[in-house]
């Protein structure tokens, strides 16, 4: 059982928790629990460690972020043993979970479940801190990246060979979209490992995409589920599964938008071998990911025009590159865009059907809405629009695929 922060966000919210860990123990289930800091802590803490100076180093920012989960996991232990269950917490490097030392968004290496194991056999409730680990060989605190007690908990699952991972959070499932955008949005009964893993990788903001990957490796039953339902009678969620354990299959399934994204375009650019390497090298080499790519074929062949979008908080840092690079790519003008959305079509269906991304673009046009740039994948299609047409593309989308919820 894994609790995100607003489950956890109080001493309160907390013996609700123990409430639900209550329940599962009283049905024979061996139970370890991970938990998030409380909701808005690791904000708090990162805040500080900005403010703390300009020394700023990983290894001691993963010492105070990972204090968050340290509170919830000893606070959890405490009100479990005050309803009289047998109970105690773990820090990530008492466990060990394993890590790289790529401290900030550190990847999990090896989980021992063994004496975790034996402690649940011992009939005693583990209550793991999220979000750390340990890297082995210079013996230091790691994170796993913002989100990250999702994958603590998948690969904790894996670890002890769990019969399902459950991720308690403060909605009651996996969505066909945001339910704030679309209101006719509907919860997912079941949603296929690699679907899951679009919906978080373009926007969807419900679990780590880390944790999906982990899931899909080891083959993790999980399900996505509210700590806001009654204890004592709580729903199932949304089962993230094999696509084989689907049997009614959509074409798409969701649509997901991410606001967080900038456009660069290039006018003008030699049409000439290696001119995408130098533009695309240093972005690299800065970390900098590039997500769709376009480029125009030249009429003339001679020069073309090359569009490609970044993560927003990188814009100004691209644009910098792409300046400084100036006389080794040759181009004439720079455009940039930073009010722009990528919106998304998700499905496994796609792989079967054709002409599904064609029926958006119709229906998009339909409403004025101009698409600035398109990608598609095996099961996914994305395209690139302005802003402020964010919700009606979406809510066109869901209507258009069949998603809206029958009144
Ligand atoms: N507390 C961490 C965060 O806010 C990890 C998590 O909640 O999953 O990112
Ligand atoms: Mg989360």
């Amino acid at each position: 059982m894994k609790f995100g922060g607003t489950s956890v966000a109080n001493v309160e919210r907390i013996r609700n928790v123990a409430a639900h860990v209550k329940r599962e123990v009283d049905a024979e289930h061996e139970v370890a629990v991970v938990v998030s800091a409380m909701a808005g802590k690791t904000n708090e803490l990162v805040a500080w460690c900005k403010e703390a100076g300009s020394h700023f180093d990983n290894a001691e920012y993963d010492a105070v972020v990972a204090s968050g989960e340290l509170v919830t996991a000893g606070l959890l232990a405490l009100v479990l043993k005050d309803i009289g269950l047998n109970a105690r917490s773990w820090q990530g490097w008492q466990i060990p979970l394993l890590t790289d030392d790529a401290h900030g968004s550190a990847r999990v290496t090896k989980v021992d479940g063994s004496q975790l194991g034996e402690c649940l056999r011992r009939g005693e409730i583990a209550v793991v801190a999220g979000f750390q680990g340990l890297h082995g060989p210079t013996n230091r605190v790691t994170t796993l990246g913002r989100g990250g007690s999702d994958t603590s908990a998948v690969a904790l699952a894996a670890a002890i060979g769990a019969d399902r991972c459950d991720i308690y959070t403060d909605v009651d499932g996996v969505y066909t979209t945001d339910p704030r955008v679309v209101p006719k949005a509907r919860r997912l009964d079941k949603v296929s490992f690699e679907e899951m893993l679009e919906m978080a990788s373009l926007g969807a903001k419900v679990l780590q995409v880390r944790s999906v990957e982990v899931a899909m490796v080891h083959k993790v039953r999980l399900y996505v589920r509210s700590s806001f339902d009654d204890p004592a009678d709580p729903k199932l969620g949304t089962l993230i599964c094999d696509e084989e354990d689907i049997l009614e299959q959509q074409i798409v399934t969701g649509i997901a938008f991410s606001r967080d994204e900038a456009q660069i375009t290039l006018r003008e650019v030699a049409d000439k071998p290696g001119v995408a390497a130098a533009i695309f090298g240093p972005l690299a080499e800065a970390n900098i990911n590039v997500d769709m790519i376009i480029q125009v074929v030249s009429e003339d062949s001679t020069t073309t025009d090359i569009t490609f979008t970044v993560p927003h908080a990188d814009f100004a840092r691209a644009k910098e590159i792409i300046e400084a690079g100036r006389d080794a790519i040759g181009y004439a003008r720079l455009n940039g865009a930073e009010d722009v959305v990528k919106i998304s079509a998700i499905g496994v269906g796609m792989r079967s059907h054709s002409g599904v991304a064609a029926r958006a673009f119709k229906a998009l046009a339909a409403k004025g809405i101009n698409i600035r740039a398109i990608t598609t994948s095996e099961i996914k299609f994305s395209m690139l629009i302005d802003e402020a047409y964010t919700e009606l593309a979406v809510r066109t989308l869901h209507s258009l695929y069949g998603l809206d919820a029958r009144p």
